[in-house]
């Protein structure tokens, strides 16, 4: 396309906010042409897609750091590569996923030939999240494209950059017949979710969520909710403490804590907090210095209303460490607390910052209990080197996903599903698992006409059936 037409393209996609039935309309009929059907078109379109990343990365990485100064090369990891790895697998796969599952025939139906054959859903609604603008937008698209499906997007509003990226470059690189970006807050997203739609991927807070699943009632349409909540992290007596204490850092302060996966709270004997701590700063340390407000890889609150309820949360125990906030540059440093009280917001909410609450249990066998006292998370960690132990708290208690040893490198997992239960969310997706998500499994069955048994046809008779 010439630089004219996109532009073209780019303001039809941005001026579609004001008339969103036809947008959806027009997805619709298009659908219908039977178009998205076609495996090398959805290869087209994933191929466009990973140009449209690779030829615009410096852009993308910009418009990261401008949202929520992410570093380059975090930038790059967490969003842009993890959606290169996404494409890639599905491009491998599709061949096997799109494929009619042959399954038996029971001996009353015979002969037939009896198969599932997943389908498209047809045109789906997916609506991003701003900690991770770019990847929790996209990667839902993935499978959706896989599917063979038509899809409107709605970036975040809270992580602008990223949003008029994906708006101006989206139309250019995928076939605008089919998708769509639509811009906007809670008044453009009503709006949207006023429509028909056949499937709504929705990744945020729960509150929304409610709104999203009441809104997609009226339609019958299925959700998947990617929600959050508290993701405890529990570290045995037993744990390899510095080990745990650098994964466990990692895992909180990347991002600046803003990731719906990040250990929200630690769960240890005091004995195991007063070694953990200090290795915990010490790994902060080594991965921000001494003063992380002066690092370019430390990131920072997506805005103020955000940095001043995380400055709230202080007040629920004892900073032992970190604690500083510049409101007006968004800013809150790494922070540690301890003597919680788990009646205080730090304890109540979800977090999703830089804070990490350390409570100390009297008696480790309490550890189940205090996880399964409240609502299910979104994931769990359990550091240890006891497989029985780790295996004992795996059976009792249920969350999204588990890691053992490690914080989020499940997601790197693409054979694993991802999401939520319970309050956490519901549904799933990454590689195959997004692709049923996106489809519907159609149960067919081919029967012959070569033979016609009576018995199923009334009149019944006591010589058909002897009950
Ligand atoms: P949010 O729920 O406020 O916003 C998410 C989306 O909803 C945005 O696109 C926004 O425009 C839209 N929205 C906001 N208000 C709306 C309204 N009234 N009506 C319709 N749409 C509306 O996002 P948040 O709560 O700030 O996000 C943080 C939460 O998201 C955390 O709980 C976190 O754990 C969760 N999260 C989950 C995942 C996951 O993959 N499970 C990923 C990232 C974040």
């Amino acid at each position: 396309v010439s630089l004219l037409e996109a532009q073209m393209l780019s303001d039809l996609s941005v001026a579609s906010g004001g008339n969103t039935a036809a947008l959806v309309a027009g997805l619709r009929a298009y659908f219908r042409s039977g178009a998205t059907v076609e495996l090398s078109w959805r290869r087209r379109q994933l191929n466009q897609l990973r140009k449209m990343l690779s030829e615009n990365e410096s852009r993308f990485i910009q418009a990261l750091g401008e949202d929520l100064h992410k570093a380059p090369q975090e930038a790059y990891l967490t969003e842009i590569a993890f959606l290169y790895a996404d494409i890639e697998h599905t491009l491998k796969h599709l061949k096997r996923w799109v494929r009619p599952r042959k399954v038996s025939s029971p001996l009353l139906t015979q002969p037939a030939n009896s198969y599932i054959q997943p389908e498209p859903l047809g045109v789906v609604l997916i609506i991003g999240a701003w900690n991770y603008p770019l990847q929790l937008l996209l990667s839902p698209l993935v499978p959706a494209i896989a599917a063979g499906n038509c899809a409107v997007v709605k970036p975040s509003e809270l992580a602008p950059s990223i949003s008029q990226l994906i708006a101006e470059l989206l139309p250019r690189y995928l076939d605008h017949d089919a998708f769509a970006c639509v811009e906007g807050a809670a008044a453009e997203t009503s709006k949207l979710l006023e429509q028909r739609w056949d499937h709504i991927m929705y990744t945020g807070g729960a509150r929304v969520g409610r709104i999203v699943m009441a809104a997609a009632v009226e339609h019958l349409t299925p959700v998947t909710l990617e929600l959050g909540g508290k993701s405890p992290c529990i570290v045995a007596d037993d744990a390899d403490i510095e080990l745990a204490a650098r994964r466990i850092a990692w895992g909180k302060f990347t991002n600046a804590g803003q990731t719906c996966i990040a250990p929200d709270y630690v769960l240890c004997t005091r004995h195991t907090a007063d070694l953990l701590v200090p290795a915990i700063q010490q790994a902060v340390t080594k991965m921000f210095g001494e003063d992380p407000q002066k690092s370019s890889d430390y990131g920072r609150i997506v805005n103020s209303r955000h940095t001043l309820r995380l400055a709230d949360l202080l007040s629920g125990g004892d900073v032992i460490y970190g604690g500083e906030v510049d409101a007006d540059n968004r800013y809150i440093a790494p922070t540690l607390m301890r003597c919680v009280d788990l009646e205080a917001s730090v304890m109540q909410d979800e977090i999703f910052g830089p804070i990490l609450p350390v409570v100390e249990l009297d008696d480790f066998g309490k550890v189940e209990g205090f996880v399964n006292q409240r609502e299910k998370p979104l994931a769990l960690y359990i550091f240890t080197k006891s497989d029985s132990l780790a295996e004992r708290i795996l059976s009792s208690c249920s969350s999204g996903n588990a890691c053992v040893n490690d914080c989020m490198m499940f997601m790197l997992a693409q054979d694993l599903p991802f999401g939520g239960v319970g309050a956490s969310g519901m549904g799933c997706y990454h590689g195959e698992h997004g692709f049923k998500t996106f489809s519907h499994y159609k149960a067919v069955m081919k029967r012959k006409n070569i033979l016609d048994v009576n018995l199923r046809y009334a009149p019944y008779s006591k010589r058909k059936f002897s009950l």
